[in-house]
């Protein structure tokens, strides 16, 4: 997160470098917990994709050092910012030059709240990019696709943990697996809704071999086709699960979260490394069956056998009820999350002339582009040498 004019552009933007947050993201998290108290009870906790790594500091001040950034404290800053805002709210693009005055002057209370964590807290944060340390973390650098990655995540979390005589619960001992993974976008919608699906399947895979019954799930997910089915997947494995649109989230962008409480997988499931969710077996059908719909979306998904099994037979269920096939996909309800007095994250704020832009919090240590700014700068610049 540099210093742009996307700190006129954008409220959260500016906002988390005012109160020391890495990434805006961090007003997403604190927007799903206030919705759905992710953090109460929770000791054992992973996060995805962490880098640069604001969710873990939302982790880290939460879980470790007791603040609170909950409904009344979250409520209030964001009302002392908007009174600042000389009484108007955000407004849309078109009308940015008539819109109200944003002061950079602002105060970031936090509270020291009561212990909402269960005990020793651990937390472990993992990217493909290096994430900056940070108090009470431990941070990996690894592939959340590679199957290496579980076992890796289990000894960071118990540095006694040996895969090669792990008891199944020994080896669930975590309340809360967040993911926040985005791929590179490449900009060709299809690819990019591929990957994204890719890394949620691999979350998914790494938080049912992971999770604690009663555990929860929360992950970056972008709405599209057949998103549906990944609904009534995970309802298998979660008593509730709820799709949900922070505030801080753009309207305009399709990313949403899903969270998913209580984790209760079915009784005969066996989460497996070697045959991880998203990749190997399809559910088997015959090609004649595979001509509905139902069963051309799960022939079509790449999920792990047993659990194809009981999703279809779940879904064939529902559609033989009813007299569409089409229609037997299970609807999660869909929640928008924060404060609707909080910042408008599609909206443009008007600055004050002085605003001093401030410095990032966390400059990337390793962005993919570094090697490129080397290549270039090696060659002569943008344009190259030029001799005369
Ligand atoms: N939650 C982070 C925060 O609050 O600072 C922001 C996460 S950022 C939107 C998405 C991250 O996903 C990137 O840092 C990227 O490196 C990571 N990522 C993408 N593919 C990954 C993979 N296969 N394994 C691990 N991390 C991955």
């Amino acid at each position: 997160m540099g210093k742009s004019s996307k700190d006129k552009r954008d409220a959260y933007y500016r906002l988390a470098k005012e109160q020391g947050w890495r990434a805006r993201s961090a007003f997403k998290l604190l927007q799903l917990d206030e919705e759905f108290d992710l953090f109460t009870g929770v000791s054992r906790v992973v996060d995805l994709c962490a880098a640069p790594g604001s969710w873990s500091q939302v982790l880290s001040r939460v879980l470790i050092k007791h603040e609170t950034f909950g409904r009344t404290a979250w409520q209030n800053q964001e009302s002392l910012l908007r009174q600042q805002m000389l009484g108007v709210t955000g407004q849309r693009d078109s009308q940015v030059d008539a819109g109200a005055e944003m002061t950079s002057k602002t105060e970031t209370p936090t509270i020291v709240a009561a212990d909402r964590s269960k005990g020793d807290v651990k937390i472990v944060a993992i990217d493909l990019q290096p994430i900056s340390p940070l108090p009470g973390i431990v941070t990996l650098r690894a592939d959340i696709t590679h199957p290496a990655t579980v076992p890796l995540l289990l000894k960071a979390l118990d540095p006694d943990y040996d895969a090669a005589t792990a008891s199944k619960s020994a080896s669930n001992p975590v309340d809360l697996v967040l993911s926040d993974g985005a791929p590179d976008v490449t900009g060709l919608h299809d690819l990019d809704m591929y990957v994204q699906s890719q890394l949620l399947f691999a979350a998914l895979n790494l938080a049912l071999c992971v999770l604690k019954p009663g555990g929860k799930f929360v992950a970056k997910i972008f709405r599209g086709r057949n998103v549906d089915l990944l609904f009534a997947q995970l309802k298998l494995f979660f008593t509730r699960v709820v799709v949900a649109k922070p505030r801080s989230s753009r309207a305009s962008s399709v990313e949403a979260f899903i969270v998913c409480l209580d984790f209760r997988p079915p009784a005969a499931f066996q989460a497996s490394l070697e045959r991880p969710l998203g990749v190997g077996d399809t559910a088997g059908l015959a090609p004649a069956k595979a001509a509905v719909d139902v069963d051309g979306l799960a022939a079509g998904s790449p999920i792990v056998s047993e659990v194809a099994e009981v999703v279809l037979e779940d879904l064939r269920e529902a559609r033989d009820s009813r007299s569409t096939p089409t229609t037997s996909r299970w609807i999660a309800p869909f929640v928008a999350c924060g404060d609707l007095s909080a910042f408008d994250s599609d909206a443009s704020y008007k600055l004050p002339d002085d605003y001093v832009s401030l410095d990032p919090i966390q400059p990337p240590t390793a962005p993919p582009y570094k090697r490129a700014l080397e290549m270039r700068k090696a060659a002569g610049g943008a344009y190259g040498k030029t001799t005369v």
